[in-house]
């Protein structure tokens, strides 16, 4: 599997890049960054902390998808959106990590996950998709008794809240419901907002410091509060998550897939 990384400038990107040299089976097609970027014309393996491989960071990311398999896209939405149309446009399979992304982006995804095999995820790592059916299951499980409250802390650089992932888990706990996430969720308090209403679901945001992300999803009852977390250590468990994708999705019929997909939790 031939792959590139767009974006592979990034805190992701050159993670992602020194993790497919060092995979079997995948082999690195070229990177790519935003018009501008200092990393332009740098050898993209050395960008990785590697060898030079003789691949270099160009801005032109038709070129990279014309000579990839599959691109795998950590970068920002409005970045996003573009690689989705190149990726329509060459055939290429994607691996889509960026959060933040507007709704009216999906179809666009959907429509190119009719053409190739596409994997969309908030959260890469094996843990959080775990957790993401142990909300379901507790939220179904509880019912509106308890209050649920989604917390979420990241490094100071990130550019989106709530993270992707807090509104998965979200997701997740209005799956559990049996209710619409958007109908509940509270996803910003300030000032006199009143009592909170029952069967909503919240959401606080913490940003500071190098945190790679750290998730917990809280149900509070009456005198007993359930507490379920995740903290990343690194984001190698994010580029790990990735590159097992790249590996299944080797084959798999055009569609849109789930990192449960990947991991065989769905
Ligand atoms: P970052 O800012 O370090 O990297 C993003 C890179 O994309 C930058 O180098 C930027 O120059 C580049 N970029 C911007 N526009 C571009 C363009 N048009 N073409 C090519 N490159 C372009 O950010 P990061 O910490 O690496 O995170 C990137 C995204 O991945 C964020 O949305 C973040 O939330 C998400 N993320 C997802 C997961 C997951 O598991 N799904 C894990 C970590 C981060």
């Amino acid at each position: 599997m031939k792959i590139g990384i767009v974006g592979c400038g990034g805190r992701m990107g050159r993670m992602l890049s020194a993790g497919v040299l060092a995979t079997e089976g995948l082999e690195l097609a070229g990177g790519s960054e935003r018009p501008g970027s200092e990393a332009i014309g740098k050898d993209v393996a050395v960008l990785a902390g590697g060898e030079p491989s003789g691949l270099l960071v160009t801005d032109d990311a038709a070129a990279v998808f014309a000579a990839a398999d599959l691109v795998i896209d950590f970068t920002l939405p409005d970045a996003t959106a573009k690689h989705v149309e190149m990726a329509a446009e060459h055939g290429t399979a994607m691996i889509i990590g960026t959060t933040g992304l507007p709704a009216d982006l999906q179809p666009a995804i959907d429509a190119l996950a009719r053409k190739v095999p596409v994997v969309q995820a908030a959260n890469m790592s094996v843990g959080i998709n775990l957790l993401l059916g142990l909300v379901e299951q507790v939220a179904k499980t509880l019912g509106d008794d308890f209050d649920i409250e989604i917390i979420e802390m990241h490094h100071r650089h990130k550019v989106d809240a709530p993270s992707g992932t807090a509104l998965a888990l979200g997701q997740a706990a209005a799956d559990g419901r049996g209710v619409d996430l958007d109908a509940v969720s509270q996803r910003v308090r300030d000032g006199h907002t009143g009592e909170r209403k029952r069967g909503d679901i919240g959401f606080a945001t913490l940003r500071g410091g190098d945190v790679a992300g750290d998730h917990t999803v809280l149900f509070a009852g009456d005198a007993e509060r359930i507490e379920l977390s995740h903290k990343a250590g690194s984001r190698a468990i994010f580029v790990r998550g990735a590159l097992r994708a790249a590996l299944w999705i080797d084959g798999k019929a055009p569609g849109l897939y789930s990192m449960r997909d990947v991991l065989g939790l769905s």
